[in-house]
């Protein structure tokens, strides 16, 4: 007899031994223990692997990157567990690269104390939000540089390497090569005298840094010179025709999100050509060559794999996970810039290790948040950032509902305030926090918080009506969520909740039914309460602090997603005190709000662009100024950051 067998014959004479003494009033192995220790694939069961886009370490997420990536994947990994799938959720900081070198020389640290600083830091914001990852690592690890060595000689003796040489601009005073957008100088186009390699912020037109007119180097301002320097390149074209099969069976079977499927089509339609994947800099997992021994791996290259090392960071069992491709079924959320790493570049990278490599299964990715009608920007002080969220004093949960209420799946979505307020009020309050708060504080006044013996089956239509539709609308949701269609998940979970209100209006539960016709009140009352419970179940993977509000009024523990409605709590079990699950947001906090994180968008755009430019000029001033201070301090660390010539291409992914 296998174990799940044993457990429901246990099940079966709990319940039979309940009726006896009536000491057992919810039915066991419902519930759901969201903290398991270690988290292996089963043989026999369906396994899934689910990660996040790793967020770059040097900057605080916004709004829009969290619902991208980390909250989307939170919801379908919460949701997974509470269904009982065996499912392990991974993220961490991307941590290598020529961003984090730099910023850290303007900080006057080294990369390292800049990564542990910023890694907290992220950690602190999720932690906020509720992501509740089994692992939130980070890229700068020995088991990082082990596993991206090994894919790398994989592919270098498989011949899928090769090596070209490249013209880059070198800046001779802190002998370091330049990333684009780390040269700055004249522009070629409109005569800007302060334009980035990588494009001009005042014609907007994309440039290469050889263009610009007196280069200079961003970090000294000294002129660069021409160098060239050998790379290894990834052959991505050698291995297009496998990737191509590939993409046609996974993108079918995965269902993969449209816009991932475009992109990626886009990507291969205009034929794929060997990609640079080494840089020079310092800051980053060594070349394992003895030719390449000063350079080191470019961070897209290396990023993907940091989900396997974050992996095995977590369990030393990790190939079980990463190795076992026909056992486990990967799912990986993210924003649309991240796309081609995802569907084009990392794959290719493990067709051409001729191994046992997991591969995308699912690839779940999202359009733009827009702040207000504009953009979230950190120099312009635009937007709600991850850190100051909590500011505001709402709970996470009603920015975790907001978000996903908003997430932009098709199409830009728009954040603002006042939609923000209106769903918290007459969503998250009216519907579910009244639907709950009634039925609960009835129980507690006219039942001294005990559910009376009662019968379904005295309430009109039972099995045809509500019954009916409570298994309908639940269906729909565990249909909906498994194929990741998060923000309708939501919404069907909300109609669950209208569901609610909707009986207790039909059936009139008030003191005049409790006098004239007490059978069909405590019916009303037992139902009711064990529809909260469910309720409580289908929002756990959105709101998760209100899921565990719900439950401890029922005095119940968190329970699992089931198939069907069923009367779990049973008469005899007394239940918690009500409490508000949610809280009014007054109307004027709209204006607050907006003041505070500068929303009110300016009609005269000419004049919002120079205003913009006139602060960014001040901020590179600013960070001129502390490079400075930061190179004297450091000399060393200067000496040693050198930057990659293709860097633009970490901002500019698609
Ligand atoms: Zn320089
Ligand atoms: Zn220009």
């Amino acid at each position: 007899m296998t174990l799940e067998g044993n457990s429901r014959l246990t099940n079966l004479m709990q319940d039979s031994l309940a009726d006896k003494l009536s000491t057992v009033t919810i039915t066991p192995g419902i519930e759901f223990d969201p903290d398991v220790s270690e988290i292996l694939p089963k043989d026999g069961q369906e396994n899934i692997l689910i990660t996040s886009a790793l967020p770059y370490v040097n900057n605080v997420p916004h709004l829009g990157n969290i619902i991208g990536s980390v909250l989307s994947a939170d919801v379908y990994s919460r949701y997974m567990k509470a269904r009982g799938t065996n499912a392990l959720f991974v993220c961490g900081t991307d941590e290598y690269g020529t961003a984090t070198e730099t910023k850290a020389l303007e900080e006057g640290v080294s990369p390292k104390e800049l990564c542990d600083k910023y890694h907290v830091l992220h950690k602190e914001v999720y932690d906020w939000f509720n992501i509740k990852f089994d692992k939130f690592g980070r890229t700068t690890t020995e088991l990082q540089t082990e596993i991206a060595q090994e894919i790398f000689t994989d592919l270098f003796n498989n011949g899928y390497l090769e090596e070209q040489s490249m013209t880059q601009l070198f800046c001779e005073k802190h002998q370091g090569f330049l990333a684009d957008r780390f040269v700055e100088g004249v522009c070629p186009r409109c005569g800007y005298e302060d334009a980035r390699g990588d494009q001009c912020d005042v014609c907007g037109n994309l440039l290469n840094p050889f263009e610009l007119i007196n280069p200079r180097c961003k970090i000294d301002g000294s002129a660069p010179v021409p160098r060239d320097s050998n790379h290894i390149f990834l052959s991505l074209d050698k291995l297009q025709p496998e990737l191509e099969a590939w993409i046609s069976k996974a993108s079918e079977e995965g269902h993969w999100s449209k816009n991932g499927k475009m992109i990626t089509d886009s990507w291969v339609k205009e034929g794929l050509r060997p990609r640079c994947i080494t840089r020079d800099l310092k800051w980053g997992t060594p070349v394992p060559l003895e030719t390449y021994k000063d350079k080191v791996l470019y961070v897209w290259f290396d990023a993907c794999i940091g989900y396997v090392s974050i992996t095995a960071n977590y369990t030393k069992n990790w190939r079980l996970w990463w190795n076992q491709p026909e056992k486990v079924k990967l799912y990986q959320f993210m924003g649309k810039d991240n796309v081609p790493f995802h569907t084009v570049v990392f794959p290719s990278s493990e067709i051409g290790t001729r191994k046992e490599w997991l591969k995308l299964h699912h690839i779940s990715t999202t359009e733009y948040l827009q702040y207000e009608g504009g953009k979230f920007s950190k120099s312009r002080n635009v937007g709600v950032f991850g850190n100051n969220a909590k500011e505001t004093g709402v709970p996470s949960d009603v920015f975790r509902y907001y978000l996903l209420m908003a997430r932009p799946e098709t199409a830009d979505t728009v954040f603002s305030w006042r939609d923000f307020i209106f769903r918290n009020n007459s969503e998250l309050l009216s519907n579910i926090g009244n639907f709950v708060n009634r039925i609960v504080k009835f129980v507690n006044v006219k039942y001294e918080s005990t559910i009376p013996e009662f019968d379904p089956s005295a309430i009109e239509n039972y099995e045809s009506g509500f019954l009916a539709d409570v298994n309908r609308i639940l269906k729909n949701y565990n249909e909906t969520l498994t194929n990741v269609h998060l923000r309708s998940g939501l919404e069907i979970a909300l109609s669950l909740s209208a569901r609610g209100n909707l009986f207790l209006q039909e059936n009139g539960m008030n003191n005049t039914l409790l006098v004239e016709n007490p059978a069909r009140a405590n019916a009303v009352v037992g139902v009711g309460l064990n529809l909260v419970y469910l309720l409580s179940s289908v929002l756990y993977p959105y709101l998760p602090t209100t899921a565990e509000g719900m439950v401890k009024q029922l005095n119940a523990p968190l329970r699992k997603i089931p198939d069907e409605f069923s009367l779990d709590l049973k008469a005899g079990h007394k239940i918690g005190k009500a409490a508000y699950l949610f809280s009014r947001i007054d109307p004027d906090k709209e204006e607050v709000w907006r003041k505070q994180f500068g929303g009110e968008q300016k009609v005269d755009e000419e004049a919002e662009r120079k205003k913009a430019e006139k602060q960014r000029k001040k901020e590179e001033k600013k960070q001129k100024k502390a490079a400075e201070r930061a190179a004297g301090k450091a000399a060393a660390e200067a000496a040693a950051a050198s930057a990659d010539a293709a860097g633009a291409e970490e901002t500019k992914t698609t």
